[in-house]
């Protein structure tokens, strides 16, 4: 076990917490405690909000060629340690290593995509219509920006929100996941390395957010708050917020319709279907979670979609070839099983697992079955509302008009897959489908240069592209008389 209670990153200086508490952070595939880390209080929110706030005149007006400089030096050092942080995340996270590493690549891309676009916050000047006059469109940095990030992806959701925050020329406060604070942690060393400066970046871990959330919302000085988790929280953070008219970017999960036609490659759909639904063992905001299969092809694609499941590795994570790791904690465990009891309740046929896993050396921790669900009905839990764990529901459907109300129906809208191979229909789906991402024949979606977030309940704002900078920029016109 490593005790470390200086967890808090404040001012260019690692910090106990105000209190000197500390809380222990778990490995979800044994329980065992991997670290201690520092408690950090509303009071300490408020001290790394002073300290971000006195170092935005000198970080917004460093010119955007030195602030891409330090974050391809972050990148570069993200992958330099590659295997170390790799071992954070599937330790404190659960994921098995080959998605560990991927996480970490798909971390440093933000830093070199953002490293650029940070050069190219271009304002305008727009024709005036008196000789002696000039208008004129500025973008400039917000100010001091929170993020509060959750623990599905711990070292890659950061990134995505806090390179564009520097790049900006913003300072922040991060508060991360009390699950996973270690690869949080770990990142705040490399920007220290990189040499960051002081106050530019502060990291708070803490176990209980809600004191420090409020602070956030409360504090003036804070410009702008980007969340990512549930929709419950989002609410809360977002009402708060526009009590203050304080401006907010969230990205709240969804409940993506994942739907195959007859006309597919069914071969590519099973193939992307297990991408989308089982990476991160089922606990992505992006992944499929009804599954809408056109009538004709539901026991021929059932059939061979079960027969890859079932040969779907299960282990503790760090052991080579690993594809399903556990839940992250006793909560999202429960939440699975609840799921899953209520669609047999209520008529689903069970094709596949349904159950804890028993894995060897690891039996305490919180793994459940690949499970694949058919003869779902729509007022089912798994229908309704985010599983977050690795199970498959399945419904069939007969026309494109029913699908597609079908899958509109929730209030989620965050991403959603078809797979056909007549274009006419791909573009209408792509056009119908109320959701910021969609796959058309593909099921893995996210990537640093286009805009990712929600419609609906599923959030504000995008994060990624050209868009995501723009999250943390403000617009000012200027008109001059001369
Ligand atoms: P959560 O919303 O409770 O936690 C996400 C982050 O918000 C964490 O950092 C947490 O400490 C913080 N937080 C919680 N309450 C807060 C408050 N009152 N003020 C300020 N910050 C607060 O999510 P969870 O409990 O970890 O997961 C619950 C469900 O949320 C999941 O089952 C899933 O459906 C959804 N979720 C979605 C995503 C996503 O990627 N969109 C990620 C994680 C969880």
């Amino acid at each position: 076990m490593n005790e470390s209670t200086r967890t808090l990153f404040i001012d260019g200086q690692w910090r106990p917490a105000a209190s000197e508490g500390f809380f222990a952070v778990e490995n979800p595939a044994t329980l065992e405690t991997l670290a201690l880390v520092s408690n950090g209080s509303a009071a300490d929110a408020s001290a790394a909000v002073d300290a971000a706030a006195r170092a935005f005149p000198q970080w917004s007006q460093t010119p955007p060629r030195q602030r891409a400089r330090l974050l391809r030096n972050i990148a570069d050092l993200l992958l330099d340690n590659k295997d170390r942080l790799a071992k954070t995340i599937c330790l404190e996270n659960g994921k098995p290593m080959a998605q560990a590493h991927v996480e970490v690549e798909f971390a440093a891309e933000f830093f070199c995509w953002f490293a650029e676009e940070g050069k190219r916050m271009r304002g305008e000047i727009v024709p005036s219509n008196f000789s002696a006059k000039r208008r004129l469109v500025f973008r400039q940095p917000i100010g001091v920006a929170v993020v509060i990030s959750p623990w599905n992806l711990p070292l890659a959701i950061v990134a995505r929100k806090v390179a564009p925050v520097l790049a900006a020329g913003c300072t922040c406060v991060l508060k991360p996941a009390e699950q996973t604070p270690l690869s949080a942690i770990e990142l705040w060393k490399i920007f220290d390395q990189a040499g960051l400066p002081g106050g530019v970046a502060n990291l708070v871990t803490a176990l209980d957010p809600a004191p420090i959330g409020r602070e956030f919302v409360e504090d003036d000085r804070v410009a702008k708050i980007s969340f990512t988790g549930s929709v419950e929280v989002g609410r809360l953070l977002a009402s708060g917020a526009g009590k203050r008219l304080k401006p907010v970017s969230l990205e709240l999960g969804g409940h993506a319709p994942f739907i195959v036609f007859s006309d597919a490659d069914l071969e590519n759909a099973v193939e992307q279907l297990i991408a989308s639904k089982f990476r991160n063992t089922g606990q992505t905001c992006l992944g499929a979670n009804r599954i809408y299969l056109e009538a004709p092809i539901h026991d021929a694609f059932c059939e061979r979609f079960a027969a890859r499941v079932a040969a779907m590795p299960i282990t503790g994570g760090l052991e080579d070839g690993a594809l399903i790791g556990p839940l992250i904690d006793s909560a999202g465990f429960k939440k699975v099983e609840r799921h899953v009891k209520d669609a047999l309740d209520k008529g689903a046929v069970c094709l596949l697992g349904g159950k804890r896993a028993m894995v060897p050396g690891c039996e305490k921790g919180y793994f459940f079955q690949p499970t694949i669900l058919k003869n779902i009905r729509e007022d089912m839990l798994v229908w309704q509302e985010e599983t977050f764990g690795p199970v498959a529901p399945i419904a069939s459907f007969h026309t494109e008009e029913e699908v597609v109300r079908s899958a509109n129906a929730l209030r989620y809208g965050l991403s959603g897959y078809a797979f056909t191979r007549d274009l006419g229909r791909a573009f209408r789906l792509a056009e119908a489908l109320e959701c910021g991402v969609v796959g058309i024949n593909d099921g893995v979606t996210p990537v640093p240069e286009c805009p990712f977030g929600g419609m609906k309940n599923s959030g504000i704002g995008r994060e990624g592209g050209w868009q995501g900078l723009d999250e943390f920029l403000e617009t000012k016109y200027v008109t001059m008389a001369f």
